[in-house]
């Protein structure tokens, strides 16, 4: 630990998805940066093991629960542990996502449903939980993980850009409604991050879409969490119902 003064001491971060990926380099970043930590995540307990040890080695203390966010009750179980574990949330990061492309002409139903209830539901459900107890508070930041592909759309992802363009409708409506009681709310929309999410694409796509991206390679999930440490920080105190790419300059 440092011995500086920690800005944020005794403020709690909530991070869905936190145990892989983006949002696990949100976790790590935000324990850095001095929050106190509660993430979910869906199944891989190994993983959120390590997520775990990387916090409470930054001397941060940690929550974990298997979660599934498209459930409302265990999420709102969730946030109720991490408050009484922990203290109440200040910050409410959005992470766990899925994907299931297809084409829309051979979509079954149950991945057009599980994209939407993972993504979607799983923003509104963490949402739904924290924003109450922050208004009574007077204060709290939310940011929701969307896309690129929720803002341009992307063939084979109808399920998924529906599920992200709405994250960003959710999240500026949010802004409106919440701001006059001090919650912020923004979005970061990434492009191509290093992630198991990304790993699945063909090697001859990717080349494809490093071609595509001004800086010529994919991000890391640093690169983001980097962009939601911001967002939640008094840095960002003037900044709500924004939506920040970081793409790599794919969008331009
Ligand atoms: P990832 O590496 O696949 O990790 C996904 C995380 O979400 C894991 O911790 C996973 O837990 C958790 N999760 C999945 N379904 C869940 C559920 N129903 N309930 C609770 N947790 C669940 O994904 P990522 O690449 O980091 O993506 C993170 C977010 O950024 C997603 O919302 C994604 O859509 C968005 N995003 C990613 C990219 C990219 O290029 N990677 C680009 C744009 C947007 P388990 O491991 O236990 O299943």
């Amino acid at each position: 630990m440092s011995d500086s003064p920690n800005p944020n001491e005794g403020r709690v971060a909530v991070v869905t998805g936190g145990s892989r990926g983006i949002g696990r380099a949100v976790v790590t970043r935000l324990a850095r940066d001095g929050y106190d930590i509660a993430f979910c995540y869906r199944s891989d307990d190994e993983a959120a093991a390590l997520a775990e040890k990387d916090v409470r080695e930054l001397g941060r203390r940690v929550l974990s629960r298997r979660v599934d966010v498209a459930e409302r009750s265990q999420v709102q179980a969730f946030v109720d542990a991490a408050e009484d574990e922990l203290g109440p949330v200040w910050a409410a990061v959005t992470s766990a996502g899925i994907t299931r492309d297809k084409p829309l002409v051979l979509m079954p139903d149950e991945e057009w449903d599980a994209v939407i209830r993972t993504n979607l539901d799983g923003t509104y459900n963490l949402a739904r939980s924290v924003v109450f107890p922050m208004i009574k508070r007077g204060g709290g930041s939310v940011v929701t993980l969307s896309s690129v592909a929720g803002v341009a759309g992307n063939a084979g992802q109808t399920n998924y850009a529906a599920s992200k363009a709405g994250i960003i409708g959710f999240t500026r409506s949010l802004a409106k409604e919440a701001g006059r009681y001090g919650i912020r709310a923004n979005a970061v929309a990434p492009g191509f991050i290093d992630t198991d999410m990304t790993s699945v694409l063909p090697e001859k796509t990717g080349k494809e879409m490093k071609k595509r991206i001004a800086l010529g390679r994919f991000g890391a999930p640093e690169d983001v969490a980097a962009t939601v440490s911001f967002l939640v920080s008094e840095q960002a105190g003037y900044v709500t119902g924004q939506v920040f790419q970081v793409d790599g300059g794919i969008s331009l």
